[in-house]
């Protein structure tokens, strides 16, 4: 079984209203400098014998927000340390606001070959709420810096049911989307998550949200516009060009091992998942002084990771739960080990089987979390 690889650089520009990742605007200079070095001395400091490496994703945060140079210098450190097969994906996520053709030439000379831009919306006023650094003319204009550096596989990110946010305000950005050709799309309903800006105007009122059955319409539609414009559906909120699918995002999906390199990181393997300390000075601290950089190491029972097997697998909505790879993996058939709780969900519409893999039906997609937190 193949592995991703997962870098987070936890820098961005400016922290927008929404977001709860582990990220932070202010860092600049020596302190960048010093978390790349220790970045660069963690990933130099892993041992042979891990499983070979297919995809490798740089996520973050803003990996655009630090210099080009330094990651790609952080790239050459995977590239030196860890098993990666030829013709791996290698993916970038970037801002709009920090990805210009000349950085993203540096990128694709480095060896990246994927982009991800978090475009969210090419309205301008909800680009203000959500506090992004970028105009939609920027956006529009990272998409086609990306091409002009050399990237043919282009991915951007959408969200929906924001604050005020019409249906005709989503089809333009839809509109929008998809004349620019790029060959992926992800699409997301904001959750409004506690500690970020969001979360408080939510708890004094302030937040006037779509409610869930315009969320729902918005969704439908953009999964019938996307069909439409050539994209294909392969998981809840990703849409793909025949072959462009995510295969760094399949892996999480499909529950296969990952390394995870940098703060709050997390790394899966051989059925232990550890996640690195989320400061990026005391991981710096930990990195450079051969410290212990985890913050918390998990082991999995058999059951909880095939309760996780399903529950990520059923986001994948073509492919689904594949029973073979599963009983190679578990010992055991997902459809005799939950059998009484397929029974249930095929009853209710929500599941169906794909062959000898098992899936969420379109009804179920829309009730994706009810039936994933069945099998928990
Ligand atoms: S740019 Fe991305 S990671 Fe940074 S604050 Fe905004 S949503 Fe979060």
């Amino acid at each position: 079984m193949t592995a991703g690889c997962y870098v987070h650089i936890p820098f961005c520009v400016r922290k927008c209203a929404y977001c709860d990742f582990n990220s932070f605007a202010g860092y600049t200079g020596e302190s960048v400098a010093r978390y790349v070095r220790a970045l660069e001395t963690e990933i130099r400091q892993t041992g042979p014998g891990g499983p070979a490496v297919d995809t490798i994703f740089f996520g973050g945060g803003t990996p655009t927000a630090i210099p080009a140079v330094d990651e790609a210098r952080l790239l050459h450190a995977v590239l030196e340390s860890l098993p990666v097969t030829a013709g791996a994906e290698i993916t970038t996520e970037a801002n709009p606001g920090t990805a210009d053709t000349s950085n993203l030439a540096v990128l694709r000379e480095a060896g990246f070959n994927r982009i991800s831009l978090g475009v969210q919306s090419f309205d301008a006023g909800l680009l203000k709420t959500l506090d992004r650094i970028h105009s939609a003319d920027e956006a529009k204009h990272a998409v086609r810096a990306a091409r002009d550096a050399g990237f043919d596989n282009v991915s951007i990110d959408l969200m929906f049911a924001l604050p005020r946010q019409t249906m005709s305000q989503w089809n333009a950005t839809l509109d929008q989307s998809f004349a620019l050709e790029t060959d992926h799309i992800s699409l997301y309903s904001l959750i409004v998550e506690e500690g970020t800006g969001f979360h408080t105007l939510y708890q004094k009122g302030r937040l006037p949200l779509p409610d869930d059955d315009v969320a729902a319409e918005m969704y439908q539609t953009a999964i019938d516009r996307a069909a439409d414009a050539g994209f294909e559906q392969y998981e809840i909120s990703n849409f793909a060009r025949p072959g462009r699918r995510c295969r760094h995002n399949i892996h999480y999906w499909r529950n296969d091992p990952y390394y995870g390199f940098g703060c709050g990181a997390v790394a899966y393997r051989d059925g232990q998942r550890r996640m690195n300390v989320k400061s990026p000075a005391r991981y710096a601290d930990a990195a450079l002084s051969n410290g212990n950089l985890a913050e918390s190491v998990e082991t999995l029972r058999a059951d909880e990771a095939m309760a996780e097997t399903m529950m990520l697998g059923l986001r994948l909505t073509e492919e689904g739960v594949d029973s073979a790879r599963f009983a190679s993996r578990f010992g055991c058939d997902p459809r005799d080990r939950y059998a009484g709780e397929i029974a249930r969900f095929q009853g209710l519409g929500l599941l169906e089987p794909a062959g000898d893999n098992l899936r969420l039906t379109q009804k179920g997609v829309f009730l994706a979390s009810e039936v994933m937190m069945a099998f928990v």
